[in-house]
């Protein structure tokens, strides 16, 4: 395996940079202006695309932000976080024979100007009475609240963090998406009047009884929880991915990186984990998956750019203990894996080979199987769906007046930024056209 080429070596910085202005206009020139267009039709917030990229043409930046903020309140996060490949510009005219039209790094451009100019989202009414309390300042609750307050309600964000953003903040890869960006958008949606409390968590600072008394409707936005265990002997010894991610953004001068790295999954975490530790000084990382290159989570593009970063795979392999010296780890023992029918997830099921145990040498293991289901189910008692909480078509959970959006509410399908950001925005225009409808009952307290 060939060493990380120098440029890349050390660097997690923003990996594309920003459209030059003349970049910009020579890219939005490219664009022929769809009637029904196909790439709005694939952006999970339906951004008018055409019309926000023939605003750039034009020079009418603050324009193109503003077509931007009426579908999608987080447009910076998005333009940089979204797979575009599979969403907009996979569904762009111009794929077919030419380059899709580069609509991520344009409504970049588009974000990067109003967040210089102080663009910020134009309101959509007056103010009201009407009190609502957001849980968790993650893209759906940030999403929610920013729209809530555009309606003209008074809104307040708990968050048991100390910083804002969620998986934004602690847990994208600063190769694409640096903190300063989700700080930033946090702070814009504290400028439409939302109260962001840091530091307070449901459960342990706040109560629900104590909510559901404040505020006319309680919107859970919660994400999921940590990675969950693997059950096998020395697991104390594996390093969480979530965690090694976040370490990366927040320190990642005291990040401790292996020489010989393996990674437990093969979903899009898995990668970024084995990125970090590539960049960041590993002679060897290795991915290890209990199935093949066509069952894996990540996206396509994922798993070329881990092969573009010289990334090993290890397919077929499924981890049974890990091997200490002194407590730490100096190997995993696996077993290799024969794929059987379908299983639950529709994914070929995996049986285990008696006696095929190997030993993978590795000074560092991480594991980046996915994300707990939402604690919050059991403890409130919410109905739920797999683990999931579970909501009607206007988000409402199985308490009146108690909403779920984003991902701890999606219980089928990948979640991704956008789609929170999507539930965030309906969650609201649902929880106003209720609390419209009845006056305010926390307004004599
Ligand atoms: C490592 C990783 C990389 C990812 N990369 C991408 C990507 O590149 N592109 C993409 O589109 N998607 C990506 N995703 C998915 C994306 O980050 C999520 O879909 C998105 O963040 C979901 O937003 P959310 O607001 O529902 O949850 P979160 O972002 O998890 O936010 C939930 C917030 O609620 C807070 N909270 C939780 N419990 C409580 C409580 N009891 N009281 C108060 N606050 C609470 C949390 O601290 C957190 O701030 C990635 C996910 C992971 C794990
Ligand atoms: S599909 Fe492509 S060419 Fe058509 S409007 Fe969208 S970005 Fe422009």
């Amino acid at each position: 395996m060939g060493p990380v080429p120098n440029e890349k070596r050390g660097s997690l910085a923003e990996q594309l940079p920003p459209l030059t202005d003349n970049a910009a206009a020579v890219e939005s020139d490219r664009c022929l202006y769809c009637y029904d267009a196909p790439c709005t039709h694939a952006c999970p917030t339906h951004i008018d695309i055409p019309s926000f990229i023939k605003r750039i043409a034009s020079g009418n930046l603050r324009g193109s932000a503003q077509v931007i903020y009426a579908s999608n309140l987080l447009g910076a996060t998005c333009a940089r976080v979204c797979p575009v490949q599979e969403l907009c510009e996979g569904a762009c005219v111009l794929g077919a024979d030419h380059k899709p039209i580069a609509i991520g790094r344009l409504q970049r451009h588009a974000m990067d100007y109003a967040r210089a100019h102080h663009v910020l989202p134009a309101r959509r009414g007056d103010r009201t009475d009407h009190r609502v309390a957001v849980i968790g300042a993650g893209p759906a609750g940030l999403s929610c609240a920013g729209e809530l307050a555009r309606y003209g309600h008074t809104v307040t964000i708990f968050e048991k963090r100390s910083m804002p953003g969620g998986l934004s903040t602690y847990g994208i890869i600063g190769l694409r998406e640096p903190m300063e960006i989700a700080l930033e958008e946090a702070r814009m949606i504290a400028e439409l009047g939302v109260e962001i409390q840091s530091d307070r968590e449901l459960g342990k600072d706040i109560s629900m009884p104590d909510l559901q008394r404040d505020f006319e409707a309680v919107v859970l936005a919660v994400g999921l929880g940590r990675t969950p265990q693997l059950g096998i002997d020395g697991e104390d010894a594996i390093v969480d991915g979530i965690d090694f991610i976040e370490a990366s953004k927040t320190g990642p001068e005291q990040l401790k990186i292996g020489q010989n790295v393996l990674v437990i999954g093969a979903g899009n975490t898995a990668i970024d984990c084995a990125t970090i530790a590539r960049r960041l000084g590993s002679g060897r990382v290795t991915m290890v998956y209990r199935r093949t290159e066509h069952e894996m989570t990540c996206y396509e593009h994922e798993y070329r750019f881990a092969r573009d970063e010289r990334i090993e795979f290890r397919f077929l392999t499924q981890p049974s203990r890990v091997l200490l010296d002194s407590e730490r780890p100096v190997g995993l023992e696996c077993l290799r894996v024969e794929l059987g029918g379908p299983d639950g997830s529709g994914r070929p099921a995996p049986t285990l080979v008696t006696g095929s145990e190997i030993v993978l040498e590795a000074d560092q293991i991480i594991k980046a199987v996915g994300q707990q289901k939402p604690a919050l189910v059991e403890f409130l008692g919410l109905r739920a769906v797999s683990g999931f909480i579970d909501v009607d078509s206007e988000f409402e959970t199985s308490i009146a007046g108690v909403y779920a959006i984003g991902d701890c509410i999606r219980s089928r399908g990948a979640a991704s930024t956008v789609m929170a950001v999507q539930d965030g925005k309906l969650a609201a225009a649902a929880i106003g056209r209720k609390l419209m409808a009845q006056p305010s009952t926390t307004e004599a307290r």
